[in-house]
């Protein structure tokens, strides 16, 4: 397996590390793989996979551990149309499997949003989607998995076959082994095309209870606010509710494939404005112009591809302009009942500072949460802002106030999260430790996330 070095930097611009890169052609690489670390100690051997390397954090990488690119193992293994079940390698992209289900009236329910994203990458951090109050976080869309470690070989898993490890697995941030290949189930769809409503929300306060009013007649929701605007109308915004529509006519027939390939974004381009473009004049003219369209509630059509990746290009400029220095992603399920104590509490933590806030979205979640995925009932809110000094004490006021409202944060999106909030937020924290190293004890498989997580 040939192995080079490589400095690797995080999407989100905060951590910068050397380590090794493989980017293996074949699956003789498990052989080798196999064969090393018997004789080496763990810590020269570790390992950790990657997909396309969009994680906001150093997730897929580590100080001195050598990545493991999946790039090359995109295939489609089986596809059984009439029992909606797909198997792939785990290193291919969103966009390329869309493009190949779409001509058979079927997609995967979960998915997170951009095309560049890998299976893998979904399979490992649970990732979520705009509808998980309806179908879950991705763990729920595998049917089983294929996982290999160099201890073990190749293991098969599914909810029935080795289901502590399958759970690990999914939600395991890549620490039992390389997945792969996964079978997952799929769902069909009525067309690609979609209708998207715009609901005003005059008071923030109601959002909890207008997601739940817009869950109950949409396929997927989110709500858009305005978190710098200062007195009543703080939080002010809509919520994006949309609906596949039946027997349309399929829209602009545009090559998925190479809408995807298309797109730059990764996280070396990402930081190439040397300065920020994002600042609290900018950031407010940008968000009257986004925040004007949700006043009308209007409604309008769109493609389901746009809707699940939504506007792929002015994306890429949006985490562009937040310059070489980066951005932060604050991401938490709040439990209902606290969500009022939440944002009271976000909204003094940002008067006091004049920090822009480039997004506050919401989503409504469901489900229980086990081990270290980002799952439960409530409120999934998301804030971004620049990096600096501003932020970083926001952060850790949000981190308390987080613990207050016995919310949990989404640790692959946030690249400080300490190993203190985890534990103290996911009450499975010490489980899945021991979980991880029952089955691992040499402890192969490390990225900086699991290091600092102290896993
Ligand atoms: C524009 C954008 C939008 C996003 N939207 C959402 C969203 O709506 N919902 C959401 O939940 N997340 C979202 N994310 C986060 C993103 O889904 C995750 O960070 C995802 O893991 C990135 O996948 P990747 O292919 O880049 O994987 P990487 O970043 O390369 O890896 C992520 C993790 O998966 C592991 N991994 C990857 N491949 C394998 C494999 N073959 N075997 C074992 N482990 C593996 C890695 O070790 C690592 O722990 C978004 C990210 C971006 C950039």
């Amino acid at each position: 397996m040939q192995v080079q070095p490589r400095q690797f930097i995080s999407f989100d611009g905060s951590t910068r590390l050397k380590g090794f890169e493989s980017k293996p052609e074949n699956y003789r690489y498990l052989k080798d793989l196999s064969d090393a670390p018997k004789n080496v100690d763990a810590q020269q051997t570790a390992l950790i996979s990657r997909g396309a390397g969009l994680s906001y954090t150093a997730a897929s990488f580590g100080e001195d551990v050598c990545s493991i690119d999946h790039a090359q193992f995109d295939r489609i293994l089986s596809f059984d149309k009439e029992n909606k079940c797909i198997e792939v390698e785990a290193g291919i992209s969103l966009g390329k499997l869309y493009d190949f289900l779409i001509e058979h009236g079927l997609f995967l329910a979960t998915q997170p949003g951009h095309p560049r994203i890998t299976v893998g990458g979904c399979v490992a951090p649970d990732i979520h989607g705009k509808n998980q109050f309806m179908d879950g976080t991705c763990i729920n869309q595998v049917e089983s998995l294929k996982l290999f470690h160099p201890s073990h070989g190749i293991i098969e898993l599914s909810p029935e076959q080795n289901p502590e490890l399958f759970r690990l697995t999914c939600g395991g941030y890549g620490l039992t082994g390389n997945i792969i290949s996964c079978k997952l189930k799929l769902k069909s769809i009525p067309s690609d095309m979609a209708n998207v409503t715009l609901r005003p929300i005059a008071c923030i306060e109601d959002l909890p209870k207008m997601l739940r009013e817009s869950a109950d007649k949409a396929d997927f929701i989110f709500s858009w606010h305005d978190f710098n605007i200062r007195g009543k109308d703080f939080g002010k915004g809509f919520i994006q509710e949309g609906r596949f529509i039946a027997n349309a006519s399929i829209g602009e027939k545009t090559s998925i494939r190479k809408k995807a390939a298309e797109q730059s974004l990764n996280a070396e381009t990402r930081g190439s404005l040397p300065f920020p473009i994002f600042n609290s004049i900018s950031v407010a003219a940008m968000n009257a112009l986004y925040g004007a369209k949700g006043n009308s509630g209007s409604s309008f059509q769109l493609s389901l591809f746009d809707s699940i990746f939504p506007i792929q290009n002015v994306k890429e400029l949006y985490f562009k302009f937040f310059g070489a220095a980066g951005f932060h992603e604050y991401q938490a399920i709040i439990p209902e009942s606290n969500f009022g104590q939440y944002i009271e509490g976000v909204r003094h933590a940002l008067q006091k500072r004049n920090l822009p806030i480039t997004l506050a979205s919401a989503k409504l979640f469901a489900g229980k949460q086990d081990l270290l995925r980002f799952t439960g009932d409530g409120i999934c809110f998301a804030m971004n802002f620049p990096r600096g000094q501003e932020a970083d004490e926001l952060m850790k006021e949000l981190d308390r106030l987080l613990v207050n409202c016995k919310g949990a944060p989404n640790i692959i999106k946030d690249s400080r999260l300490s190993k203190e909030i985890v534990a103290a937020t996911y009450p499975e924290y010490e489980h899945f430790r021991t979980l991880l190293h029952q089955f691992d004890p040499k402890r192969i498989y490390r990225s900086e996330l699991s290091e600092r997580l102290g896993l």
